[in-house]
């Protein structure tokens, strides 16, 4: 094992008082997301270090890309802390490529090192120019750019940069409640709140037999691929059909889906308040339907104080698609199974709805104790990923 997955931590290293959790945190989560390749983690202040089989790299890489909190990394070559030996290692690294211009960059952060930076990039430079021949130094624009950071025990070289997924680590903040439909827009919002640290469960609401378990499965699949962004993932299942049934039966119809959507913020607010979560967390976006238009949701909103965090509430639909294709949800998502939220849509929805009729109408049922059942009779399966489970969906 002469190379090492050099990881920089990137935002972290902007938090000052609680950077230790914050590492921790990122050091539990490489660790369970790594468990079962053969490799040995260790950090410090500033990096962490997986040391790993060259045949499981790729795999490694595959999963590391999927985790929060890493700024950048490389995949290093780690060799004892003497000048002799990074010289004949910078070279035996340089001698397998084909290049014509390069620059040395180095980093000492071991004062003890008998030569400064700049005098190490002199002499690397000096040294790999007078053993290959047919080159020279570009400064600004190098073919090949090779760091050394030289540290106390160990110094390591490499040529290479992955971009990490960036964000805070999952864990560094407690349960939000992510409310999960078959759409395109809310596995983005879950993407992006776990990208910020949260804890993510998720909530759907059906309504069998107006929606299929086909629809439920394309919910459970989507979980699954946000699942590989955390661990697990657990997934409360609502039965809505009593209350869906009943908005439609006693309610004006151009008001249903304020109200639909009222009913789901206070089932919510139950869930988040009996699963000890602190926040509701949907695919809102401002404008993009009747029921998200600014006065809908000082209107729906009304029902509950807990915050509700819209991720993808300022972003167009387009930037919302391209970040789908790129957390590879998009193709779940476009699956045509029905969704609650579809079977009922009347044909004008208000768009400006008025807070005193929406009163009146759901004064027309007693919709309290239908919530609270919805509640108590929730099902809750617990969902990771797993490669071939459910691809007969697709
Ligand atoms: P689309 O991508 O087609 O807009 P959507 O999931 O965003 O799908 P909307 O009708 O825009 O659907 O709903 C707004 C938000 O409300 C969703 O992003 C989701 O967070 C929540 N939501 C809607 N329907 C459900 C449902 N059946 N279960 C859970 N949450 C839902
Ligand atoms: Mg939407």
């Amino acid at each position: 094992m002469d190379r090492v997955i050099l990881i920089k931590y990137g935002e972290l290293s902007t938090k000052k008082g609680n950077r230790n959790y914050f590492i921790n945190t990122l050091y539990n989560n490489i660790k369970n997301k790594l468990r079962n390749f053969d490799v040995v983690i260790s950090k410090d202040r500033a990096r962490m270090y997986i040391k790993f089989k060259n045949e499981e790299l790729d795999s490694i890489k595959g999963v590391i890309d999927k985790i929060f909190g890493i700024h950048m990394y490389h995949i290093a070559y780690i060799v004892e802390t003497n000048e002799e030996t990074i010289k004949s290692k910078v070279l035996e690294i340089l001698e397998a490529k084909t290049f014509s211009t390069f620059k040395v960059e180095t980093k000492r952060s071991d004062k003890s090192f008998s030569k400064n930076s700049q005098e190490m990039n002199n002499t690397l430079g000096g040294f790999i120019l007078r053993n290959i021949d047919n080159i020279k130094v570009d400064v600004h624009k190098p073919e090949v750019l090779i760091k050394v950071e030289i540290r106390e025990k160990n110094t390591f070289i490499y040529l290479d940069n992955y971009q990490g997924s960036g964000g805070y680590p999952v864990g560094t903040q407690p349960k939000g409640m992510l409310m999960l439909s078959g759409g395109i827009d809310s596995p983005v919002a879950g993407y992006l709140a776990m990208k910020r640290g949260v804890t993510l469960e998720a909530v759907y609401f059906e309504a069998i037999p107006h929606t299929s378990l086909n629809a439920r499965e394309k919910v459970v699949k989507l979980t699954e691929k946000l699942s590989q962004y955390t661990d697990k993932i657990n997934l409360h299942i609502v039965n809505f059909t009593p209350i869906q049934e009943a908005i439609y039966k006693y309610c004006r119809d151009d008001y249903c889906i304020t109200i639909m959507r009222r009913m789901m913020y206070r089932i919510m607010e139950m869930i988040v308040k009996t699963y000890n979560g602190y926040v509701i967390i949907n695919g809102e976006s401002i404008g993009q339907v009747a029921s998200q238009t600014l006065t809908s949701m000082n209107v729906i909103n009304a029902v509950t104080n807990i915050p509700v965090i819209r991720p993808v509430a300022c972003l167009d639909k387009l930037e919302i698609m391209d970040l789908a294709r790129k957390i590879d949800t998009y193709d779940v998502s476009i699956l045509p199974y029905e969704d609650c939220c579809t079977v009922f849509v009347p044909k004008h929805p208000v768009i400006n709805p008025k807070l005193d009729v929406v009163l009146k109408e759901e004064a027309k049922f007693n919709y309290q104790e239908m919530i609270e059942e919805a509640v108590e009779t929730l099902d809750i399966k617990v969902i990771s990923y797993n490669d071939d489970k459910y691809s007969d969906l697709l």
